[in-house]
Parts: C-alpha cells; structure tokens; sequence
C-alpha cells in the first residue's frame, strides 16, 4: 500500500507540518537543568515557588503577571539556554528519508514542509543548516513566533495563512499530547510520530 493510503493523508495535501524536538530530531538536552534555572529565576523575581513542570505552564504564570520587560526575560533566558546547551541531537532518518524522497513514497513532490515547534527559530534554524535540511522547509515558527503556545492553535493558523491553504490541506505531525490538542483545535489531521515513522517503514518495505 501506498504511504497515502496506509495513513490516509487529505486527497488535497499540500503542506506537512512537523514539530521539532522529539519528531524531526532528537535533542539531547537537559531540560531538567532549564526547569531548574526558571524556577530559581521565578523564585528571585517574585518570591514564590513554581515547578515549570511543563516549561511552557510556568511560562503562562508570567505572561499572566502582565509585565512585558519580565516576559522577555523569561524568554531571553530559555533561548539563551538553547542556545548555549544544544550541542547533540538525533534526526530520525524516517523523516529525513520521507523528507526527501517524496516520489519514492508515491507523493506528489510538490508537497511543502513546515515547523511548528516550542523550540526557539534560531534553535531550528541552526541544527537543520547543519544538517543540510533548513532549505527543506518554507517556514517555521517557533517559540517566540506565536503569542498563545501549544495547544493553542494560533501557530497552526499562521501556517495555514502563510501557504494560503485550508484546514484540509495540511497535516501535523508530533510527538507529544500538546501536539495532538494544539492540531485538533486547529482541526487538521493530526499524526503522532510512532505511527507515521512506523508507516513509512511499511511503505518503504513494499518497494
Ligand atoms: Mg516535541
């Protein structure tokens, strides 16, 4: 069976969409030592006690807080972390093969690429140019694209407007729950990782 088939793509796909981490590559990041920092940081700046158990709660917490200047730093720091810590990471060569060999896979090669990702554009930007893959992607947003953060729709919906498709043209690809929620508010077909590198197995196997 055909990859289209096998994971019932829209007839009128037009763009795939991937998260980073954890469903294009794999960072080897601690992001327990980033918790850490931001949880000191939210204890210097306000004196109380939060987790940042999921990075991007806690960070709800200071927009919340209304104060644009301590908002950016909170950014700043995460990005700067980023930036400083990602030295090794893992692409997961279903992807990149996918990626790459659309036809092979019985697509049609004018499907485009994009990123949405809680992961910093220059982050992205930075290990795809190693990679050879950044010219791969039309467009990317990343953390500091978007106000509202996964699950929230809104950087599914720039997408959607950047490439001038519908809902229904586009699918999302990811690794996490936030993934899952973030393509069902934006009603577009929503594939977790596992499966659509297991598919592509499959496809590839039938060759
Ligand atoms: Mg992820």
């Amino acid at each position: 069976m055909l990859l289209s088939e096998l994971l019932d793509f829209p007839k009128d796909l037009q763009v795939v969409v991937f998260d980073f981490d954890g469903t294009l590559v794999k960072l080897h990041v601690d992001w327990d030592a980033l918790r850490k920092l931001l949880s000191d940081k939210y204890m210097d700046d306000f004196g109380e006690e939060q987790t940042f158990s999921r990075i991007t709660l806690g960070l709800e917490k200071v927009v919340a807080r209304g104060d644009p200047e301590l908002i950016e730093s909170y950014i700043r720091t995460i990005e700067k972390f980023e930036r400083d810590n990602i030295k090794e990471y893992t692409f997961f060569e279903e992807i990149v093969f996918f990626i790459e060999n659309l036809e092979k896979l019985g697509l049609n090669s004018n499907i485009k690429f994009a990123i949405f990702s809680l992961n910093f554009r220059s982050t992205i930007f930075s290990i795809l140019s190693k990679q050879n893959l950044l010219g791969k992607f039309q467009y990317i947003v990343g953390r500091e694209d978007v106000i509202e953060w996964k699950p929230d729709p809104e950087g599914l919906y720039k997408i959607l407007k950047h490439f001038n498709i519908s809902n229904e043209q586009a699918i999302y690809v990811g690794d996490s729950e936030v993934d899952m929620e973030a393509g069902k508010n934006a009603k577009i077909k929503t594939y977790l990782i596992n499966k659509f590198i297991a598919n592509i197995k499959k496809a590839r196997s039938k060759k």
